[in-house]
């Protein structure tokens, strides 16, 4: 059951001729429904680009996109805005709340922006903050909230829509060892529990071998 389908993906950015950068060259990767996968790549490999073309914030210059099923590299701008707000959830290094709301709110947003009744969009905030642990911190604003519960509430976040695809930028990146190691492991059960493709990019191999697999992006492709 594969939910992210990356074929033969190319990418370069132009700076001006002759300056051209060759980030990706005819990148394939598959994630299936419930797989957890590691991607580990030097600096500069084109990890971001990368991300941001399967979480359709970006497009390839050649290749197709597949999320769960459906080709997106045809759709117009508008199609793919829908499709990635209703398939793909983000998580980054940095947790990017809104500091006016508290971490429920956070989780209700986005799901009133996509028509959900705020009865549910409640319950379903409360659902995910108990998940992982902070239900007692719902109505705190990010500021009064750790670093590692401010990272939680941006899992939850991720999750509100019920996404098929998650994709995060060094998710524990900001975090201490300890805190990150903990963090991680919430976001581990979350992610087994909701059963959605995960692909997280990590400089830290101790966390990339506790995932199903581990892909390396290198020249351009998946080692
Ligand atoms: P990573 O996330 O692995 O560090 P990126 O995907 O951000 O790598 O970048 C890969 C390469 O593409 C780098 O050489 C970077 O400088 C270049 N690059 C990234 N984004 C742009 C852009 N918008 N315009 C020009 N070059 C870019
Ligand atoms: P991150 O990998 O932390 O998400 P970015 O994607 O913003 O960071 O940038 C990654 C690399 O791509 C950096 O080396 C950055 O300098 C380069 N880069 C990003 N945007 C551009 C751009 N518009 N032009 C040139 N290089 C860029």
């Amino acid at each position: 059951d594969v939910v992210l389908d990356l074929h033969g993906i190319e990418k370069t950015y132009n700076l001006g001729l002759p300056s051209q950068v060759e980030v990706l060259r005819g990148l394939d990767l598959r994630v299936a429904a419930g797989e957890v996968v590691a991607l580990v790549a030097p600096s500069g490999a084109g990890k971001s680009t990368l991300l941001h073309i399967a979480g359709l914030l970006d497009a390839a210059d050649a290749g197709t996109v597949s999320i769960a099923g459906r080709q997106m590299s045809g759709l117009s701008d508008r199609a793919r805005t829908e499709a990635r707000r209703r398939d793909v959830g983000f998580v980054y290094q940095f947790h990017h709340l809104l500091p006016e709301f508290s971490a429920a709110e956070n989780i209700v947003l986005p799901q009133l922006a996509n028509g959900v009744g705020r009865k549910a969009a409640e319950d379903r905030a409360a659902e995910l903050l108990d998940m992982v642990g902070i239900a007692p911190r719902a109505g705190h604003r990010p500021a009064a909230l750790s670093g590692g519960e401010q990272q939680r509430v941006a899992f939850c976040r991720a999750l509100a829509n019920r996404p098929k695809l998650l994709l995060a930028d060094e998710p524990t990146g900001n975090l201490d060892p300890e805190t990150s190691d903990r963090v991680f492991a919430t976001l581990l059960s979350l992610v087994r529990e909701t059963g959605l493709a995960a692909l997280i990019a990590t400089h830290n191999l101790d966390l990339a071998r506790r995932m199903d697999r581990i892909v390396r992006l290198e020249a351009g492709g998946i080692i």
